[in-house]
């Protein structure tokens, strides 16, 4: 294995979530709305009314029967406990836990970005942004590694629209447009009979899609929209771009070949 698939897949086990060494971040940090499949609907900030005391949720069990979908969604990346450890666990005051709520949501959106990138720093038709990729990597990795007060600096927005630019041109150079009258939207659509191998689905709205069996090596899901898409038996072993968060919040079987570096869902089962 060369040094760069190496580092990709080192980065990427980094990028995992541990709930154990975290304080509940998301279930206080993130705004949830009872229509996205939350208990209720809850601004940032305000933790949800079953976090409780130690952090766990009071729920967890029956999350997949109350149908608590952006729930069990959820997926940080590893940005709870590196935030949690920044700040020593949960501080006291007020202000210190707004401000580790903020270095969490800053973490979580790093994160995403370094995934992306350390994906496209090993695809062989992207080869003429290597140097590219692995200095914007590089930058990525020295800012996701910053103590808690220069990480709230960072100006994570201009991080990502630098990132988008270059994970375009990757993506351009890796995969082939979609066809169609409205390529990207496909609400609900039976796609089983599309050729999807090699395709550019980034950012489409496949909610609810049928992509049963579907052949997606190749295919890059970069923030498709995923939820309740049917992914019953397809090939995703070497899709591109795609997150944990994404694939739980679609429905699979244990005959969805996965990508390595991901997890088959619980609620899979
Ligand atoms: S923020 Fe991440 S690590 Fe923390 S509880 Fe939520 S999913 Fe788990
Ligand atoms: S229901 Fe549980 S997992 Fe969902 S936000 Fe509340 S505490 Fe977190």
């Amino acid at each position: 294995m060369d040094h760069r698939q190496q580092r990709a897949d080192q980065l990427k086990r980094q990028m995992t979530i541990d709930c154990e060494n975290c304080c509940g971040l998301c279930c206080v940090a993130l705004y949830c709305a009872r229509s996205e499949g939350f208990p209720a609907d809850k601004p940032a900030g305000v933790p949800c009314q079953h976090l409780q005391r130690d952090f766990r949720c009071a729920i967890h069990q029956k999350l997949a029967q109350k149908k608590y979908t952006g729930c069990m969604a959820f997926d940080c990346m590893g940005a709870g406990q590196r935030a949690t450890a920044l700040a020593g666990g949960l501080p006291a005051g007020r202000a210190e836990q707004e401000r580790l709520s903020a270095a969490f949501l800053q973490l979580w959106q790093l994160y995403q970005v370094c995934w992306y990138l350390a994906e496209a720093s090993i695809l062989p038709a992207a080869q003429p942004l290597w140097e590219q990729l692995d200095r914007a990597l590089d930058e990525l990795c020295r800012l996701v590694s910053l103590p808690l007060l220069p990480l709230l600096q960072v100006d994570v927005e201009r991080c990502r629209t630098d990132a988008n630019q270059l994970l375009k041109r990757a993506v351009a150079l890796s995969c082939k447009k979609m066809d169609g009258k409205y390529p990207g939207i496909y609400l609900g659509r039976d796609l089983r009979r599309r050729t999807l191998r090699e395709r550019d689905l980034s950012m489409a709205l496949l909610i609810a899609a049928d992509l049963r069996g579907c052949d997606l090596s190749g295919t890059s899901l970069l923030g498709a929209d995923l939820r309740d898409c049917d992914l019953r038996g397809a090939d995703l072993h070497s899709s591109l771009f795609l997150l944990q968060g994404q694939l739980n919040a679609a429905r699979g079987d244990s005959s969805t070949r996965l990508p390595a570096g991901l997890c088959r869902p619980v609620s899979w089962q």
